[in-house]
């Protein structure tokens, strides 16, 4: 972190325009910095009824609400799915991350589940989400590993929500075993691992194989400590066992990483818009 700015994009478009491969990995500060916060004045806009009856403040911690009925829990998971999955479009900062990468060898892992990858240019087979999706639901239960896409049910819950609840008649049901059904993320041991997700375990575990020993980046945006096990720090592992392997890793908050892989980190606290306009300069 002793070098300039500019020094430190002048290294970063070097590695890449000379990289072999390209491992992206995605987490929560991305998505927030491409303008999908979920405080703010996204959130009281959105969500007024309901910070008024519950006390909520903010969509992450709100994801944890314990609400008291089927028809209230989904009310606010289908305008929470609406707003962060089905009416963003593909995101500037995703886009010029896609511009970055595109003529590359590259993969994503993401632990973000808004799609932005694929709406901003990303190949869908290139994109593993690994905690899910909101544009899905699965059996709350896990009862088996279907997951069912959800964009009509959502817009009509939306559409029908009064005094945050939805009819009864539109809240989910498992077709198999009747139980509730929950969205398609990682909230607990019952997280469905469908075909799809396992197809995409394995094209990233093919990925990771063909990179051994070459020119590599890892390109880390954003990812804090939340789930550090599934990016962060395989992220730091690998590029400590590719001796041509460069870290470059995009963080306001947590830049600082393993001594280790000092000499071989390129580290940005800096706006990520500006940073990713720098380096395709
Ligand atoms: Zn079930």
């Amino acid at each position: 972190m002793n070098e300039t700015y500019e020094n430190r994009i002048e290294k970063a478009k070097w590695v890449i325009q000379n990289a072999e491969n390209i491992l992206i990995g995605g987490g929560a500060g991305l998505s927030a910095a491409a303008g999908i916060e979920y405080g703010g004045k996204r959130f009281t806009e959105n969500f007024a009824p309901f910070i008024k009856r519950y006390g909520l403040t903010d969509m992450y911690t709100s994801g944890f609400y314990p609400f008291p009925t089927q028809e209230a829990r989904w009310a606010y998971w289908a305008k929470h799915i609406l707003v962060n999955r089905y009416e963003p479009s593909g995101t500037q900062l995703y886009k010029d991350i896609f511009q970055m990468v595109k003529d590359k060898n590259y993969f994503v892992i993401t632990t973000n589940v808004d799609s932005q990858f694929e709406k901003s240019g990303f190949v869908a087979e290139k994109v593993f989400e690994v905690q899910g999706n909101y544009g899905y639901l699965q059996c709350a239960k896990g009862c088996h590993s279907t997951v069912y896409n959800n964009e009509s049910l959502v817009r009509e819950m939306v559409a029908k929500t009064e005094d945050c609840k939805i009819p009864s008649e539109l809240v989910p049901k498992c077709p198999i075993c009747g139980g509730n059904m929950d969205p398609h993320l990682r909230i607990n041991q019952h997280f469905v691992q469908d075909d799809e997700w396992d197809e995409l375990n394995e094209s990233y575990n093919h990925f990771l194989h063909e990179s051994t020993g070459k020119k590599m980046i890892y390109l880390e945006l954003g990812v804090g400590f939340n789930t550090p096990g599934i990016i962060r720090y395989p992220f730091e592992q690998m590029t400590f066992n590719n001796e041509n392997a460069t870290l470059i890793r995009f963080n306001m908050e947590h830049p600082e990483g393993a001594k280790e892989n000092r000499e071989k980190t390129i580290a940005f606290t800096e706006n990520m818009y500006d940073v990713v306009s720098k380096i395709m300069k």
